[in-house]
């Protein structure tokens, strides 16, 4: 290359030249011949490049390889000369091709001229300071029209192509949106289920009695997820029978025909499916059992959930069950409802979607869980009101005890001292008792004491408190009573006693009555301590027994 001036071209300004070229060897040494003419030299190697370096750059002559890996060198050429700051600038083709009319081709795209490879470096620095100082190529008038057709045909076959592509992809794209769409329905349907269930279940969580839930779920559920009918059937263990409880989208009249028999197997199905079965169609049922119940509910496509196993598997009454064995109660705890619910969704209509078996699952799961609190709590409430009177009430008579007689004394003269209505105390003892006992035996005896204290109860008012003070002494509150009222009430509770003829036929037809000693004493008459009051009391007791016993003292 010594034979070459470098030179600075016709004006002081230095020259930039851009060269599109795929091949990295022709850049390389394109690199060097323009570096070696003083010039810039900037290269890329596709297309796309090209243009955006075109842009940047402005350079004063563009290089240009006819074969790119994105587009054709002709097509770069025209998009260039398509910009208003590229248009004047000169754009050589380089080419390979040998074919004799690609000349005319690349200057009908639009190239300024056309240097053939492989290069002879000192004629193409000439040609390229010619193309520099504004030299344009052209072709030949006569053949221009000629070739412009050749070039549009080409280029139209290719538009037609990349039209057919960008159709191709549009379908593609047209599809996803389609299916993107279903699945955005199907997952607003999804949310606005769940939002329902959830308030749903927030609702029954309030409830408190089991048989509310029973009456309101079917048509809940029915609502929800467009359910042509649904029935709660209780599962009566005993009789192997699925009674009917509640139902929506049947008439209440044919409650009693859908009673259906069953054997352990559809329990043992509910055990190894969760307990909840998903029949899509009717002839994929294996059990017997099941399509007998099928066809008794004249039902295709439908679901039978079962709530105790989708619940707390570990059955919680029986706790209350064994805390009830401790306390000695006889209340039974163990008999729990098992449920069964039936959902059919109509021979009509759309069947059950994957994502409304998945959420129902999960929804009666909640509902099996509140089911059996609530259950749970009933029976904590009727547990609570057995443990309550018990804590009050004397086990054998049943009539109040010692500890609620001394609380429901001092309640009264609290009353006493603040709103100074009077009341009075009887202390009642049976009569010779020790010798009843000894002649008829302690359960003899035992029968007496819950005699009297029928007697007393039933003959005082409800307002009076009755309750055995200890062994077969009786204490009696009477509220509002002054001691002039309270003795003849105790005179009463004396007589009746002593004729409701209580007692024991012995030896020589001789029958022991019970009678009964009463001591009575007054507040705030007597006194206002309530302690003293049962001395008191006590003391008029033991005056009586001393004047001969089946008589009323007054303290
Ligand atoms: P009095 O007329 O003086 O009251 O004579 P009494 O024999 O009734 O009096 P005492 O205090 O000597 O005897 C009370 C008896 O009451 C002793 C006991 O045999 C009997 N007794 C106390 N508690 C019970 C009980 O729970 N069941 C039975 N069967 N007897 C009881
Ligand atoms: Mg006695
Ligand atoms: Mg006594």
């Amino acid at each position: 290359m010594g034979t070459i001036d470098p030179g600075h071209g016709s004006n002081n300004q230095v020259r930039t030249v851009l060269y599109i070229e795929d091949d990295p060897e022709a850049r390389f040494l394109m690199a060097e011949i323009i570096r070696y003419k003083g010039y810039n030299y900037h290269s890329a190697s596709t297309g796309l490049e090209g243009i955006s370096l075109a842009k940047k750059h402005k350079p004063d002559l563009i290089l240009i390889d006819l074969i790119l890996p994105d587009m054709q060198g002709n097509e770069v050429t025209t998009l260039l000369k398509s910009l208003p700051e590229l248009k004047d600038t000169p754009i050589i083709a380089i080419t390979a091709d040998t074919r004799k009319d690609v000349k005319k081709m690349v200057l009908t795209a639009g190239c300024d001229g056309y240097i053939a490879k492989p290069i002879n470096v000192s004629e193409f620095i000439y040609k390229i300071e010619e193309f520099l100082a504004g030299k344009k190529e052209h072709i030949e008038p006569e053949s221009e029209k000629e070739y412009l057709q050749r070039y549009n045909v080409q280029l139209v076959s290719r538009l037609k192509k990349k039209i057919s592509e960008l159709e191709e992809l549009n379908r593609n794209l047209q599809k996803l949106n389609e299916e993107l769409f279903a699945s955005r329905e199907e997952l607003a349907r999804y949310n606005d289920h769940l939002f329902y269930l959830n308030t749903l279940a927030n609702y029954l969580r309030t409830l408190h009695n089991p048989s509310v839930l029973i009456d309101l779920l079917p048509s809940k559920i029915g609502e929800a997820f467009q359910i042509e009918r649904c029935v709660i059937f209780e599962i009566d263990r005993r009789n192997k029978e699925f009674v009917p409880l509640s139902l929506y989208g049947i008439p209440r009249a044919e409650l009693e025909q859908f009673k259906v028999k069953y054997t352990d197997t559809i329990n043992e199905t509910f055990r190894q499916e969760d307990g909840i079965l998903w029949i899509k169609d009717i002839s994929e049922i294996v059990d017997e059992e099941l399509l007998k119940f099928a066809k008794k509910m004249n039902s295709r496509n439908f679901i039978l959930a079962h709530l105790s196993h989708l619940g707390i598997q570990q059955d919680s009454t029986s706790l209350l069950q064994n805390i009830s064995q401790d306390e000695g109660l006889k209340t039974d705890f163990s008999s729990s409802k098992r449920l069964l619910i039936f959902l059919d969704k109509g021979s009509r209509g759309p069947v059950f979607a994957t994502y409304e078996v998945r959420i129902l699952k999960s929804f009666l799961q909640s509902v099996a869980v509140i089911y059996e609190n609530m259950i749970l709590y009933t029976r904590l409430i009727d547990l609570y009101k057995i443990k309550s009177q018990q804590a009050i009430r004397d086990g054998m008579t049943k009539v109040y005890n010692y500890r609620y007689f001394i609380q429901e004394l001092q309640r009264e003269t609290n009353r006493t001292m603040r709103f100074h209505t009077p009341f009075s105390l009887l202390m009642i003892d049976l009569d010779n008792f020790k010798q009843f006992n000894d002649r008829y035996g302690h359960p003899e005896g035992d029968k007496v004491l819950r005699k009297i204290s029928q007697l007393l109860d039933e003959h005082t008012r409800s307002t009076d408190t009755v309750a055995r003070y200890g062994g077969e002494e009786f204490a009696v509150i009477l509220p509002g009573l002054q001691k002039k009222e309270a003795k003849f009430i105790a005179e009463k509770l004396r007589k009746m006693v002593e004729e409701s003829n209580t007692g024991k036929k012995g030896k020589r037809n001789h029958f022991d009555k019970i009678t009964i000693s009463v001591g009575v004493a007054s507040c705030p008459e007597d006194s206002i301590h309530p302690q003293i009051l049962i001395e008191l009391a006590d003391q008029a007791l033991y005056r009586a027994k001393r004047s001969g016993r089946n008589q009323v003292c007054t303290a």
